[in-house]
């Protein structure tokens, strides 16, 4: 699954898992399948925090955000809402606040992934048809190699989760793995 990138450069990967925080994953939109995949992804973080560099970010909005006209008020800096679930926080991962959908947006995701060598991303997170694809996008634009995890994914709405998978292969050609692969990225 690491293989080499298409011009032979072996991979050099990071992990960037999207927004597992508590409106996401057991407040405002959070469900019990949010829970487990937010479960499902601490225990894969365990496994690989210290042999590959973790990004967790943090959707994060100011006071009357704009987003908030499509979503209403949620992921406000400041409250338990934007807190990462569980003990996502401990796993050593880099915390990435970030107030749009797209991670490379606005932040320094670009800049550090490339200071360290990162040209293949293994994605992860909440949710699939929102900010997984658009920081999918961002990725993709700035030429890095995308693996999805799928069952380490899920939508606020379950039945747009397919679908974005399946627009995010047709158009940024991501690879598709089960997180049951990791051990082939260690
Ligand atoms: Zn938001």
């Amino acid at each position: 699954m690491v293989g080499m990138a298409r011009n032979g450069e072996e991979n050099k990967s990071a992990f960037i898992a999207v927004d597992l925080v508590r409106d996401f994953v057991d407040l405002k939109f959070g469900s019990p399948e949010a829970v487990k995949v937010a479960e499902k992804n601490l225990s894969l973080l365990k496994k690989i925090q210290g042999k590959i560099p973790i990004i967790l970010t943090k959707d994060t909005h100011i006071q009357n955000d704009p987003e908030f006209r499509v979503w209403g008020e949620h992921c406000l800096e400041g409250t338990e809402g934007s807190e990462l679930y569980g003990k996502l926080g401990e796993i050593g991962g880099r915390i990435m606040p970030k107030r749009h959908y797209d991670a490379f947006f606005g932040t320094d995701l670009d800049s550090y992934l490339r200071d360290i060598g990162i040209n293949h991303l293994f994605i992860s997170g909440i949710s699939t048809d929102i900010c997984v694809m658009h920081t999918v996008a961002g990725a993709f634009f700035r030429n890095y190699r995308i693996t999805v995890l799928e069952d380490l994914c899920c939508s606020i709405e379950p039945e747009k989760h397919q679908t974005a998978l399946n627009i995010m292969k047709s158009i940024y050609g991501i690879t598709i793995a089960l997180s049951g692969k990791a051990g082939e990225f260690l």
